[in-house]
């Protein structure tokens, strides 16, 4: 019986049998994808929804059109969605499987922070796992039971397609090419196939940040790298692309709210010691102080260009004088 989820490492790699064929990844790349799938979009899709569905077959099949988008999105997680298809209360069934999910990814994320994360400690990440298990019993007891999970297949691909002799009709067979054979971990529950993966990712001193814009967890190519190279918004633009247009964006605000501002302000200050029974200091400091907060709004983009414009407007010598 083969096993739900199986890994295969090796040096800095990993391999994942998605089904179909092998893939070959980064390795932690299974980890980091599910660490940023967001399970709680798709609880609410559902939630939300169910609660409109009276009728037995409505609500079924909202729960395999949900089901049917996480699978398209994340493909390693077909096999935790399969035992829904022997369900009879589907939303129910799957809103549970959610909620478990999601909590298993926020205990790994606080796990994964305390290992991996790039920051002023000196210790390694294996050294760090060690630690963690001292403090952390739970995770020790986790960690010491994996053996109950797990188990190893050795597998052979030919061009890229699992070798299944045992179910095909016996033939001659030509010297195949383009072969490999390789050893996986495998296991029927999620949580200790990422264990496993975090655990060789600690021996092979794999180092990781959150990225400066979307938040999502990569690894870095130095120390220095602060985005990711993960495809972010409509545009399919990276992360590093984005922040750097928003940067650019800020600075041309930056230079066109200061601007106005600085040549308003000069007028003002101008009328002000010319005709300060008319146009009051007092007057004038308010002026100035609501000024430079809309500039710094406008800049955040906060405020448009035509409220900033309406903000900036000195207030007429009538205006002032009828105070
Ligand atoms: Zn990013």
């Amino acid at each position: 019986m083969k096993a739900l989820y199986c890994l295969s490492f090796d040096k800095k790699t990993e391999w994942i049998d998605d089904g179909l064929k092998l893939v070959e990844d980064q390795l932690g790349t299974a980890l980091l994808t599910f660490l940023s799938t967001d399970f709680d979009t798709f609880l609410n899709e559902l939630v939300v929804t169910a609660d409109d569905l009276n009728h037995p077959t409505d609500r079924e099949k909202l729960a395999e059109a949900v089901a049917a988008k996480i699978k398209s999105q994340y493909p390693f997680l077909t096999s935790a969605l399969l035992p829904m298809s022997f369900e009879k209360k589907k939303v129910i069934w799957l809103r549970y499987r959610l909620l478990e999910l999601e909590k298993l990814r926020s205990d790994l994320c606080a796990l994964v922070d305390d290992v991996f994360l790039m920051d002023e400690r000196k210790e390694s990440p294996l050294q760090r796992l060690c630690m963690r298990q001292s403090r952390d019993k739970l995770l020790a007891a986790k960690l010491a039971g994996l053996s109950d999970y797990l188990r190893v297949e050795r597998r052979i691909y030919i061009g890229g397609h699992e070798f299944v002799p045992i179910l095909s009709p016996a033939q001659e067979m030509k010297p195949p090419e383009d072969i490999t054979s390789r050893l996986f971990l495998g296991a029927d529950d999620l949580q200790a196939v990422l264990l496993t993966e975090i655990q060789e990712m600690a021996q092979q001193n794999v180092r990781l940040k959150k990225c400066a814009y979307c938040g999502g967890y990569f690894q870095p190519f130095s120390s220095r790298t602060v985005y990711c190279d993960r495809l972010a918004g409509k545009a399919g633009k990276t992360c590093k692309e984005l922040a750097a247009k928003e940067k650019y964006e800020k600075k041309i605000a930056a230079d066109e709210g200061l601007s106005l501002y600085q040549r308003r302000n000069k007028a003002y200050a101008m009328r002000v010691s010319r005709a300060p029974a008319i146009y009051q200091d007092a007057e004038y400091q308010a002026w100035k102080q609501a000024a430079e907060a809309a500039v710094k709004q406008y800049v955040d983009g906060t405020l448009d260009l035509e409220r900033l414009t309406q903000i900036l407007e000195i207030p007429n010598a009538k205006a002032v004088r009828s105070h």
